[in-house]
């Protein structure tokens, strides 16, 4: 190595962030052209979005726990999932808190029931449409290429990376999402559960389970913290 190399600063440093996406550039374009062409304000739009980031997976928990105890309900469920989603405080159509309701929002919501032997899981192939009103914000890894682009092609192997190992004479299921129409996965209910009441059955239904990357297990509640390993060698022992 010559001398002139400990100083050779001419490649350019990688970013430090993500730069901006073409969609977030557009998606800023068409919400300044509706604020200018008045269609909804600023404040609609910080209301809006404040009332979205209070969403989270618990009624769409709730859902599942009350249809594993409630034949006519689970019935409901799958043949009018926005009725059956008012049971759990979720109006698809008129919750919203602008009363105009969104387009993308306002959509034909599916509940996908496990059986024993099938297994549903859910992906938006294109984007990242997703069941907010019922399920809240999608999780990062689901809008990655890397989960849509995989989960449909590989789902056996993509759900062993989340830790589910299913057996072979499983069949799973993979729905994609589209703009009208959001799934949410009924897992089966699993054992150790017998004699539970609703609000036990409610703290196992995670949200990945809701999502179908995941089973529910009578030993893990939705607010538990990660197992952390301690260290094999601690650091100054
Ligand atoms: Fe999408």
């Amino acid at each position: 190595m010559s001398n002139s190399d400990d100083h050779d600063h001419d490649h350019n440093a990688a970013p430090m962030v993500e730069e901006i996406s073409d969609f977030e550039v557009l998606e800023v374009a068409v919400r300044e052209l509706c604020i200018e062409k008045g269609i909804f304000t600023q404040d609609d739009h910080n209301q809006w979005t404040e009332y979205m980031h209070t969403l989270g997976p618990l009624p769409a928990g709730r859902l599942v726990a009350k249809a594993w105890l409630d034949d006519d309900y689970k019935q409901l469920c799958i043949d009018d999932p926005v009725k059956a989603s008012l049971a759990v405080g979720v109006d698809w159509v008129n919750s919203m808190p602008s009363k105009f309701g969104t387009p993308s929002d306002y959509c034909n919501p599916r509940i996908l029931v496990d059986e024993p032997k099938v297994k549903h899981v859910v992906v938006c192939t294109l984007c990242s449409c997703y069941p907010r009103p019922i399920l809240g914000q999608s999780p990062e890894w689901y809008r990655t290429p890397n989960y849509r682009r995989r989960m449909v092609r590989w789902p056996r192997q993509v759900l062993s990376e989340f830790g589910l190992q299913l057996p072979e004479d499983v069949e799973i299921r993979v729905a994609d999402s589209n703009q009208k129409t959001r799934y949410v996965v009924m897992p089966t209910r699993p054992e150790g559960t017998d004699g539970w009441s609703e609000d036990q059955l409610a703290e196992i239904v995670t949200r990945d389970c809701l999502i179908g990357v995941a089973m529910p297990r009578a030993d893990r509640k939705v607010d538990d913290k990660r197992h952390v390993h301690k260290a094999i060698h601690p650091y100054g022992h």
